[in-house]
């Protein structure tokens, strides 16, 4: 990953935003993950955040957004536009991204290290396999996990753990 894993400070704007749509999803009970589509000229032109808690597992924002690229953007546009998330994608939404023809994706958390602070918050691995978005997807250019965001994104999902504990 190191070498591979260039961001500027451009990329930490826009992961920035994606905490702040994770910090909502949270507060509504949501798990605590919020992606932003960026184009090439650098202008937000989507935005999501996990919306699971009404029942439907799928209502991951990197899902959301590779539906939403599918049906407003050429293929042009797509290949040429940017995916922040404040974790890494999921296999599912991995697999989303490049069947649309997304181009990069920028990364607050990795998913490893989601797999991990799960463990230690003693929550249980769901049913589909922690694979990285390189091992769903070789082709797409990846950068993350940013230290101290990626802290960010640790406290959300303990706040997360601890309120549906408490639930
Ligand atoms: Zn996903």
């Amino acid at each position: 990953m190191t070498g591979q894993n260039k961001y500027d400070d451009d990329d930490i704007t826009h992961l920035r935003h994606c905490i702040q749509l994770a910090t909502t999803a949270v507060e509504a009970g949501d798990e605590p993950f919020g992606s932003v589509l960026v184009d090439a000229a650098g202008r937000v032109v989507f935005e999501d955040r996990n919306r699971i808690s009404g029942g439907d597992a799928t209502r991951h924002p990197e899902f959301a957004i590779a539906r939403w690229a599918a049906e407003n953007l050429t293929p042009d546009e797509r290949a040429a536009a940017t995916v922040y998330t404040s974790g890494e994608h999921c296999p599912m939404c991995s697999a989303a991204h490049a069947l649309v023809g997304l181009g990069r994706i920028v990364f607050a958390s990795s998913g490893a290290q989601y797999a991990a602070w799960m463990a230690e918050l003693g929550v249980a691995p769901g049913p589909v396999a922690g694979l990285s978005i390189t091992q769903v997807a070789p082709g797409i250019p990846v950068a993350g996990p940013v230290p101290g965001l990626d802290d960010e994104v640790r406290r959300l999902h303990e706040r997360a753990a601890q309120g549906s504990a408490s639930r």
